[in-house]
């Protein structure tokens, strides 16, 4: 949004006709350095096309698409004429809004000029104004809300004044981030404002970054009976209709039984529920939030409801919104373990609540789980490069990130979206309404065909999500707002669907933000039906799809049968390409990055999505070895779940444990019927993370209960808490830090509250009974971290006496590779955490969007790594195991073997296969194939070498 300011205005101008008032604006934008001259041709172009009038003497001139390539700088001018031009269509403008614009920016300030619009007497004012600060006031422009939520209350503070309730909130909202120690100074010496029993409010505009609305109160009253203090970090005007609805609150008298109020409870009286209003609570439990299936059901029942039913998440902001837009409810970015708060007021509240808490139960269309139970897939983000690169070379492997396993080689097919040309502006609002809710429908009926024809009930579910989509109400009056204000039902809709997409896309659940895929998808489907312009037709030949990233409805549009395998350009595992590729089975390599577009339609690809690879126009070679590998692969799997209750034996007899890595108990028993050995690496964190606080003793020992049951009798390797980095508790917050990987995590920060990490050791000992239990420490760089922890576990572990455990540590920082000799002389056994030990030796961070794809484990410096721990755990008679997802690979397997691995824990997807390829290998062949790729310099080498070398150890016959 952009901001004037009185630089920006240009007051008592003179013009004889509109062109020479164009004129003007356009040299006014060329002096500012926004625009060259030519500018100015387009911006009477524009002005040709159709009247950029907007009401209230305000016409707001613009160039033409075509002369956007005449900006230089996005910027605005303000010209005032007092004495009136008129204008082309009959009206009579005052002020020129002037915009130099890039893209689509004018929208913004179109929105922002409504504020001026509706005020009275705003026309006349501007005419007149003498100072340019006036006109800069009346046009203000719109920012964000101030942060409310449980986060700026500091509630019941053991306070003795007024002072100190002020600077205790002005002191949170610093602490969040939202202000600078000059705020907080400026707060100390601001006068308390009254604003009725027992509270006041104190503000400043000074050092503010965020603006915030904190509350401090105290636990007794403090001079003159006050008891609850508001601090305000305000900037601009933005923070105006909260005060507006707290005065109204004050004036119900509803605000001043704040007082002794919990933080809920706070945010309830805040929120303006009251006794008039009908409110329920519910947790939300889908694995992955409300995200836009279960919203669409959401949406459905609040539609139904004979009342406007509103909610709110308890965990955020006091402002309710309106449970029938879908939008707004996926704006809410409401995850799972957070609670909703339905409210609704009349008759029949009580039964609308009702209905939206039922429907919040039972899932909204998914099976959900009680809160015991967590999935966490890990997400890997799309790599992404910035300008437009060249095609990739023919014959070159590229690398990128593995989003569903199989093989493919065929020819390309590269999906782009189309280009649309419109007309940004239109004369008739009532016809462009007309026009978007024809192809709105139209639109619609299009989903329902799809729906009929497609194959899977996933894909049919994300579509019946667009149809949803399309009607809600949300969007179709954002887009109305914007036709009304002169735009095309085009631009309006546009703006409408990327204007939500871009708030989804700000959400910090990447899962609910990729679901702004979904929104462009389904804008796009309308923009075509209103530009006339048709979807793209791919070929009726086996083809590999390439994209930018693809949609459902491309999907569901394709013949999945003729589609070999994914390749986008964007996207991460989780994005719904990703999704979909899995659900149909498709091998998909997602987040491969521009280059891929450039890729000449029609030539080859082999896709390899077990490793996240691509190669553009293959040899003859790498083709047949493609196809060997695939009818190989088919015959493989089908072998390799009939044998996976096995043990994993290599051809001369050499046995390698196969375990299961859990983030969830409840899938311990899944694992066992996939073949797992035992649990390799239990994630506790994600146990932790599916309760609103730390879970109590007796909460710990029935969910690793659950796990040591299904076992029967098999190990569970116990991770203890590993919390910071990449995975923060919520209830558990480390303040902020430059490199969140490098500083307070894992065992560091575990060590810091030794009280929690005992509750966690004793609970697994005494879960674990007689059953066989290791519990290793995650982040050890060196013995003392060892020791420190295993004094914690000595103690307990005298008054539990569990029979069979064992101690050991997770090797995941260099450090205690290199130092392993050391460690083993105290350590029961070693597991490799190839995931964090990678990014610690690479130095590249796991989650980085451009470069996760160099980030590879295999890479000859971790395998030294591996090499050296596994050399001293053995001289001291200790067992190792892998439980990063190196341990998956299928190349890597071979050589972890090779290396003397004893146990290799993977997702129990991966069990029978991994256990199949070890029953395949021979332990002298292995140990070849660790030298190889030892001996190499980069990790492309070692793949490079290892593609034919693990091939030809496989083939029966190497003894
Ligand atoms: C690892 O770092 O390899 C590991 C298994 O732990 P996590 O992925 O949970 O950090
Ligand atoms: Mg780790």
């Amino acid at each position: 949004m952009l901001a004037l300011t009185r630089d920006d205005v240009r007051l008592k101008c003179k013009a004889d006709d509109w062109q020479q008032a164009l004129a003007l604006a356009g040299a006014a934008l060329v002096e500012a350095g926004f625009a060259r001259p030519g500018y100015a041709g387009g911006l009477l172009e524009r002005e040709r096309q159709g009247s950029t009038w907007l009401g209230s003497g305000i016409a707001i001139p613009h160039g033409t698409p075509a002369s956007r390539g005449e900006v230089v700088a996005t910027g605005v001018r303000v010209l005032q004429f007092p004495d009136g031009v008129a204008w082309h269509d009959g009206h009579v403008v005052h002020l020129l809004v002037a915009i130099a614009a890039q893209s689509d920016e004018h929208l913004d300030i179109l929105r922002q000029l409504t504020h001026a619009l509706g005020r009275d007497g705003a026309e006349a004012m501007l005419a007149r104004a003498e100072d340019a600060d006036a006109i800069v006031a009346v046009l203000g422009h719109v920012e964000t809300p101030p942060k409310l939520d449980a986060d700026t209350l500091c509630l019941n503070l053991p306070v003795r004044s007024a002072a100190e309730l002020a600077l205790a909130a002005a002191a949170r909202l610093q602490g969040l981030g939202c202000v600078q120690p000059a705020f907080v100074a400026a707060v100390a010496s601001q006068p308390l404002i009254p604003l009725g029993p027992g509270l006041a409010l104190v503000r400043s505009a000074q050092a503010v970054d965020v603006p915030a609305l904190a509350l401090a109160t105290s636990q007794a009253p403090v001079e003159g009976g006050l008891f609850g203090v508001f601090c305000l970090a305000a900037r601009g005007e933005a923070h105006r209709p909260l005060l507006e609805r707290l005065e109204q609150l004050l004036a119900r008298g509803a605000v001043a039984g704040l007082k002794g109020l919990s933080a809920d409870t706070t945010l309830a009286v805040l929120a303006g529920e009251d006794g008039e209003t009908h409110t329920g609570r519910v947790r939300l439990l889908n694995a992955h939030g409300l995200h836009a299936r279960p919203a669409k059901l959401l949406v459905q029942t609040a539609r139904a409801q004979s009342v406007p039913v509103r909610v709110r998440v308890l965990e955020g902001s006091p402002e309710a919104i309106s449970a029938a837009s879908l939008t707004k409810v996926l704006g809410l970015g409401a995850r799972r373990g957070q609670t909703l708060v339905f409210s609704a007021h009349g008759e029949t509240a009580e039964a609308a609540v009702a209905a939206m808490l039922a429907a919040v139960q039972d899932g909204l269309g998914e099976s959900v789980q009680p809160l015991n139970e967590v999935v966490q897939p890990r997400e890997v983000p799309a790599a992404q490069t910035e300008a437009l690169p060249a095609a990739p070379e023919p014959g070159v492997a590229m690398a990128a990130i593995p989003a569903s396993p199989g093989l493919a080689v065929a020819p390309i097919y590269v999906l782009r979206h189309p280009r649309f040309d419109y007309p940004e502006k239109a004369a008739s609002p009532d016809h462009e309404i007309g026009r978007l809710d024809q192809s709105l429908a139209q639109a619609a009926q299009q989903l329902d065909v799809l729906i009929q024809g497609t194959q899977g009930a996933k894909v049919a579910n994300i579509l019946s999500v667009h149809i949803e989509m399309l009607a809600d109400p949300g969007l179709r009056d954002a887009a109305l707002e914007s036709i009304h204000e002169g735009a095309s039902a085009e631009a309006g809709w546009w703006h409408a669907i990327d204007t939500a997409a871009s708030a989804q896309e700000a959400l910090a659940d990447r899962l609910l933000a990729e679901r702004a895929t979904d929104l462009r998808d389904v804008g796009r489907r309308v923009l075509c039906l209103l530009c006339d312009t048709p979807l793209p037709e791919p070929p009726d030949t086996p083809y590999v799809l390439v994209a930018e990233d693809v949609g459902p409805s491309d999907v569901a549009r394709l013949d999945t049968s003729r589609v070999r395998a994914l390749v986008t350009a964007k996207g991460g595992a989780t994005a719904h390409s990703a999704i979909l590729a899995r659900a149909l089975g498709i091998p998909a390599v997602v987040g491969a990055g521009e280059a891929v577009l450039q890729l000449t339609a029609g030539i080859e690809l082999a896709v390899d999505g077990d490793a996240g690879r691509l190669i553009p126009a293959p040899d003859p070679e790498t083709v047949r070895r493609f196809e060997r590998r695939i009818e190989e692969q088919a015959r493989i799997e089908q072998e390799a779940y009939q044998n996976r209750h096995e043990p994993a034996c290599t051809r001369d007899g050499h046995r390698v444990e196969v375990a299961a890595n859990l983030g969830n108990t409840a899938h311990a028993v899944d694992a066992v019927e996939r073949g797992a050995e035992g649990v390799g690496l239990l994630r506790t964190e994600f146990i932790f993370m599916a309760h609103p606080d730390f879970p109590d003793l007796k909460t710990q020992i029935a969910e690793y209960g659950e796990a040591f049951d299904a076992l029967a009798g098999r190990p569970l390797v116990a991770r203890t808490l590993d919390v910071g980095g990449d995975k923060p508790l919520p209830y558990w917050p480390v303040a902020a830090e430059d490199n969140p990987f490098l500083g307070m995590r894992g065992i560091r920060l575990a060590l810091s509250r030794p009280e929690v990490l005992e509750t966690q050791l004793r609970a697994l000992l005494m879960a674990a009974g007689s059953r066989p239990l290791r519990i290793m420490f995650p982040m050890i760089k060196d013995v003392e971290e060892f020791r420190a922890g295993k004094r914690v576990f000595d103690r307990l572990q005298a008054e539990i006496r569990a029979p069979d455990v064992q101690l050991g540590v997770m090797v995941e920082i260099p450090s205690s590779a290199l130092l392993a000799a050391s460690l083993a002389a105290e350590v029961d056994f070693f597991s490799i955490g190839t995931n964090d030990l990678t990014q610690y030796t690479l130095a590249i961070d796991r989650g980085h969007a451009s470069l996760s794809a160099q980030s590879d484990a295999i890479h000859p410096a971790v395998l030294q790594l591996i090499r050296l721990t596994v050399e001293a755990a053995h001289a001291h008679g200790r067992w190792v195991g892998v439980c990063g997802e190196l341990g998956s690979d299928p190349l890597a397997v071979p050589v972890l073997v090779g290396l003397g691995v004893d146990e290799l824990s993977v997702t129990a997807r991966r069990i029978p296969q991994v256990k199949a390829m070890i029953r395949r290998l021979g332990m002298p062949q292995a140990r070849e194939l660790a030298s190889l790729a030892l001996a190499q310099p980069t990790a492309a080498a070692v793949r490079q070498t290892l593609e034919t070398a693990v091939a030809a150890a496989l083939e029966p016959g190497q003894d």
